[in-house]
C-alpha cells in the first residue's frame, strides 16, 4: 500500500501537492477494493521437485486502488479510470490450492487481519489512511464467506431459498453487513441469461423441478435443442454451456427482440433485465428510488408471467436487493464489482 501511495503521489506531481494546506495533507484517504478467487489451469508436463506438488489450481487474492480523497469533504483527487480492468490490480497472495469454503474463509481472515493492522502511509508531510473493502467476489466466494453451504444456496442477504423467491409479499430482514459484498456484474449478466433460458426450456410443460413424465422430459429436451440451434444460426459463435462466456449473454440482451422471438420469453421482460444490467454497469451515480421501483415492477412482471419457475438466486438478489446494495456501496456499483472480462 505504501508503494501504491508513493506512485500515486508521483503521478499527482509536486506542484499539485505543494498547493495543499497542512490539514489537507494530513487527511488523505485511499479507498481500495480487495477480493479473492480460485481458478483451474492446464497442467503442464513439467515435473516438480516434489512429486506431490501441483499447480493445477490457483487461489489468488488481490487489491485494486479506487479513489484517493482528502479533507472532510472527501474531495476526490485521483480516481481509478479503469476500476474493472486488471491494470491497477495488485496481487496480495497467490497459492497453489483448490478453492474450497475453508480455503476461502482462511484467505478472508488472513487478509482482513492484515487490513486491520494496516498503519497510515506517511511520506514527507503527507499522511494517508487506508480503507480497503472486500467487494471483488463471485457467488461461490460470497456463499463461503457468509457460511452458506447448502446446495440450495439461500440468498446471503435475506436468507430466502428458491421456494420463497417468487413470493413478493414477504419482506425479510436483510443482513446489511453482507451487502458490502456488492453484486458481481460479470456474473449477473451471465446468470440473468441462464435464468431466462431455464424458463424458456420449460415453457412447453410449465413445470419446474417437479417430476417430469418421460413425455414432458422429451418436450423440454426438444425445446432446448431448438433454442440452441436457432441461436447458433442467428448469433454466430453463440456459446452455450460455457458459463465463462460473457459475450453471448451480452448479445442476448443487446438483441432482445430476436432473443424474445427465439426463446418465446416476453420481450418486455428481457428488455427490462437489459436496462437493469446496463444501469448497474454504467459506473455513474444512479437514481436509487427509481431503480428500486423499476426492479420491483420487473419482479412483478416475472412472477405474473412465469410463476411456475422460481427466480434464480441472482435474479432474486438483483431484483429484490439491488437498490439496497447500491445504497450501501461506497462507490458507484460498476466500480466495486469483480469484472476481469
Ligand atoms: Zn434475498
Amino acid at each position: 500500500m505504501d508503494h501504491t501511495i508513493k506512485r500515486l503521489l508521483m503521478h499527482l506531481g509536486e506542484e499539485f501537492l505543494e498547493q495543499l494546506t497542512e490539514s489537507e495533507k494530513r487527511s488523505f484517504l485511499l479507498i481500495s477494493k480487495w477480493g479473492c478467487d480460485g481458478s483451474q489451469q492446464i497442467q503442464y508436463k513439467m515435473k516438480f521437485e516434489n512429486e506431490t506438488d501441483s499447480d493445477a489450481n490457483i487461489f489468488q487474492s488481490s487489491v485494486v486502488p479506487l479513489q484517493l480523497v482528502h479533507g472532510t469533504g472527501k474531495k476526490i483527487i485521483w480516481q481509478n479510470p479503469t476500476p474493472s480492468s486488471p491494470r491497477y490490480c495488485r496481487p496480495i497472495r497467490i497459492r497453489f490450492v483448490k478453492e474450497t469454503t475453508d480455503v476461502t474463509n482462511e484467505e478472508i481472515e488472513y487478509v482482513e487481519n492484515q487490513i486491520k493492522e494496516l498503519n497510515k502511509t506517511k511520506i514527507d508531510d503527507i499522511s494517508v489512511k487506508h480503507k480497503i473493502v472486500f467487494t471483488m467476489v463471485d457467488g461461490k466466494v460470497c456463499n463461503a464467506a457468509t457460511l452458506t453451504k447448502s446446495t440450495m444456496r439461500p440468498c446471503y442477504i435475506c436468507g430466502a431459498t428458491s421456494s420463497d423467491f417468487n413470493d413478493l409479499t414477504k419482506e425479510r430482514p436483510c443482513n446489511k453487513d453482507n451487502m458490502r459484498f456488492g453484486l458481481s456484474l460479470l456474473h449477473a449478466r451471465i446468470r440473468f441469461f441462464e435464468s431466462i433460458l431455464h424458463v424458456a426450456y420449460r415453457l412447453p410443460v410449465m413445470k419446474w423441478r417437479a417430476r417430469l413424465t418421460a413425455e414432458e422430459k422429451k418436450l423440454v429436451d426438444t425445446r432446448k435443442k431448438e433454442i440452441q440451434t436457432k441461436f447458433r444460426e442467428d448469433i454466430p459463435k453463440a456459446n452455450f454451456g460455457n458459463t465463462n462466456d460473457g459475450n453471448t449473454s451480452r448479445r442476448f440482451f443487446e438483441e432482445f427482440e430476436k432473443s424474445a422471438e427465439i426463446t418465446g420469453i416476453d420481450q418486455n421482460l428481457i428488455y427490462r433485465l437489459k436496462v437493469i444490467l446496463d444501469t448497474m454497469c454504467c459506473g455513474i451515480k444512479i437514481n436509487i428510488e427509481k431503480f428500486e421501483i423499476y426492479c420491483k415492477e420487473t419482479a412483478e412482471l416475472y412472477v405474473s408471467l412465469y410463476n411456475f419457475h422460481p427466480m434464480t438466486p441472482t435474479l432474486h438478489k438483483v431484483l429484490r436487493h439491488g437498490a439496497a446494495v447500491i445504497k450501501e456501496a461506497i462507490l458507484p456499483i460498476g466500480h466495486t464489482s469483480e469484472h476481469f472480462g
